[in-house]
């Protein structure tokens, strides 16, 4: 990739993220700030609301602003009396921190404690209204009008008369028109915040239960995606255990579905209204530090060349530790470290964003998805833990506090995660699929191509052969031309000199071997010089020839053999032939040549060509050699010559 075009992706991935993270962030905005009606700004000042002018069929008030603080102090309405106030306190927000205005004792309080609550509201008319009770922090009793109609827990004044409880609940009441009167006792010894840190709506009893049910179908829907998505997931690892990203994920998913039955609307307390406080704490937040290993080791799964085993350990330590500390200390101390945790989970969320914006800046085409649903998972939970977020609650600025308005967003966020990672699922089975699908085609056109291209092969090679056998033949033809040559005589067509060496050496070892006796003629013409001298070269080829054919032509058995043995002299084999034979057969040959009558005027011994010959016989024995049997010829052939030529001679076997 040149670096242009990586220039140029890195900046389309960007983008993508920055759109994917603003448009989260609008949601965020857009749902922490929704139904900002002007009923909605409403604020109390000095316990007071004036909601003289709300029309409840249409608004749900926001009982947020200044409520009286009765520190120290559990009251019944009727017990109340401005004298015994201590301040102004802001709802929603913990007591924690909280500068009691008693000139006695000037000090800021800690979160456990117990206190009454007391607000005041004007409308216009007599009505039905209702209230929406979040969790308070963390046992309360509330009486609208001098009359009980809500409670959780037990509220006490030390930690033994205390027993906490989380319950969200609506709470129906007979408002009046004038002054309406709220009181709120609460206690806190169990956790390390106290006080009113959600928001109260009030509204029409219509619009209320509303609320709640949107609220219950939300948290149920939320669940149930979650836990069959974490199912999901866990049975695809388990069916494929190479697939540990699908574990991790799948473990992910059932954590924070499990904890959507612990927050928001409490389903769990719910459904087990007696349900131990302590131990729902302990569950809320165990599932919330596991999340946070699972959630890494998810995405080192996913992309291991991007993501550190290093980050991962520690993130697996940290729960582990904190986890322990969960399980063996109580929630009132264990809250106290958790603000730490919170620390931890958001530097591990800027740690996976960052990766992840890396990841898309380099490459992964569907990274971006799982990114999208990162952005979303990771953002609504920083919504939540600063929601949550009991630091907040004390010390944190307005401006963050009514930023990150709404709690419970993860599982929303989760949601966004959990539908991008299927569909990035999706992606990978399809594409495998598609993979193999046009594997499986290229093959089936392999295989169909493969009979095509055998036969074309074959049909070369028989080609090939064909040529190779044309070739072999033309060879063999010039193989045997060759080999004529080298045993034929050119001019007489008789064996050559080389031919008949061969012959006599097998010869002589058959007759060797059977005992049968060999004979051999060497015969020569007659002062063949002259005739050459006389008559032309040319007529001495022709005579040559004639000669060579007459001894072949006399010869009559298969086994005899006639050569030219040189110039003009030629050789006659004769095996199993007896001495006479062979004598006869000379003179035979003799007589038929000078019968030719070829003239030859410069003979001294006829007027026409003669030739002389020497003739030996012998039965082979081991002592005797080829060569002195034929030597033995021509010393026969050099006698006849001496005697005047035109004659044969017979000589037996040469010995030294
Ligand atoms: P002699 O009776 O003692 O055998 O006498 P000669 O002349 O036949 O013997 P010599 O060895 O003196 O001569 C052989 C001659 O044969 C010499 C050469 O001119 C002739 N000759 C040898 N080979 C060929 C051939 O292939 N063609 C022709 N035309 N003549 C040949
Ligand atoms: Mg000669
Ligand atoms: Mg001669």
């Amino acid at each position: 990739m040149t670096l242009v075009k990586m220039h140029q992706v890195g900046k389309v991935a960007i983008s993508k993220v920055l759109l994917c993270i603003s448009l989260l962030l609008f949601i965020l905005f857009f749902t922490g700030c929704s139904g900002q009606s002007a009923a909605l700004r409403l604020k109390a000042q000095d316990g007071k609301m004036d909601l003289t002018r709300v029309t409840f069929t249409k608004d749900i008030i926001q009982l947020n602003g200044e409520w009286e603080l009765y520190w120290n102090r559990l009251l019944e309405p009727d017990e109340i009396d401005p004298k015994l106030m201590t301040g102004y306190i802001t709802v929603p927000g913990s007591w924690n921190k909280y500068k009691t205005e008693d000139k006695t004792e000037d000090k800021t309080i800690s979160g456990f404690g117990y206190a009454t609550y007391r607000l005041n509201f004007n409308i216009d008319v007599n009505e039905k209204l209702a209230l929406k009770i979040p969790r308070l922090h963390t046992a309360y009793k509330l009486w609208m009008n001098g009359k009980l109609i809500a409670s959780a827990g037990t509220v006490g004044k030390t930690i033994d008369t205390t027993i906490s409880q989380y319950l969200p609940q609506v709470a129906f009441f007979e408002a009046k028109q004038g002054n309406n009167e709220i009181v709120v006792q609460v206690s806190n010894f169990h956790h390390r915040s106290g006080g009113i840190l959600e928001r109260i709506n009030l509204g029409s009893e219509e619009q209320i239960l509303r609320l709640r049910y949107n609220r219950l179908a939300n948290d149920v829907l939320l669940f149930g995606c979650l836990i069959y998505m974490g199912l999901y997931h866990l049975s695809l690892f388990f069916f494929r255990k190479k697939d540990t990203s699908a574990f991790y994920f799948g473990m992910f998913c059932i954590l924070v579905g499990f904890r959507t039955l612990l927050v928001g609307e409490c389903l769990l307390i719910y459904l087990f209204p007696r349900f131990s406080w302590e131990i729902a704490h302990k569950l809320m937040t165990l599932t919330y530090y596991f999340v946070v290993p699972f959630v890494l080791m998810f995405f080192l799964s996913v992309f291991p060349t991007y993501f550190h085993k290093r980050m991962v350990r520690i993130a697996q330590l940290l729960a582990a530790i904190f986890g322990l500390l969960i399980l063996f200390t109580p929630a009132r101390v264990f809250t106290v470290v958790n603000p730490t945790y919170q620390i931890w989970s958001i530097i591990a969320i800027a740690y996976i964003l960052i990766i992840l914006i890396k990841i898309n800046i380099r490459e992964e085409k569907v990274s971006w998805l799982i990114s999208i649903g990162a952005s979303a998972f990771f953002l609504t939970s920083i919504n939540d833990i600063v929601f949550v977020s009991t630091w907040m609650n004390d010390v944190g600025p307005m401006f963050f506090r009514s930023l990150f308005r709404i709690g419970n967003l993860s599982s929303a966020g989760m949601l966004i995660f959990t539908f991008a990672n299927s569909l990035l699922l999706a992606k990978k089975f399809s594409d495998s699929l598609e993979k193999e699908e046009i594997a499986m085609q290229k093959l089936t056109e392999i295989n169909t191509n493969l009979d095509k291209i055998v036969l074309h092969r074959t049909e070369e090679l028989v080609d090939s052969n064909e040529k190779i056998k044309q070739q072999q033949t033309e060879l063999e033809k010039v193989n045997t031309k060759l080999q004529e040559l080298s045993t034929v005589d050119p001019l007489t067509k008789l064996w050559n000199r080389r031919k008949f060496d061969e012959f006599i050496y097998v010869e002589w070892e058959r007759c060797l071997k059977h005992q049968y006796p060999i004979a051999v003629l060497f015969i020569d013409i007659d002062f063949f010089k002259g005739y050459n001298d006389y008559y032309g070269h040319l007529a001495g080829d022709e005579c040559l020839t004639k000669i060579g054919q007459t001894i072949r032509g006399s010869l009559s058995s298969f086994t005899d053999m006639v050569a030219r043995y040189g110039g003009e002299e030629f050789i006659v084999l004769l095996p199993e032939k007896e001495k006479e034979e062979a004598i006869s057969i000379a003179n035979g040959l003799r007589k038929r040549i000078e019968d030719l009558q070829i003239p030859h005027k410069q003979s001294s011994v006829s007027s026409f060509v003669t030739v002389s010959i020497g003739v030996t016989y012998t039965t082979p024995n081991d002592n005797q050699e080829s060569e002195d049997f034929f030597k033995a010829a021509d010393i026969a052939l050099y006698q006849a010559k001496a005697v005047g030529r035109n004659q044969v001679k017979f000589l037996y076997e040469y010995s030294g």
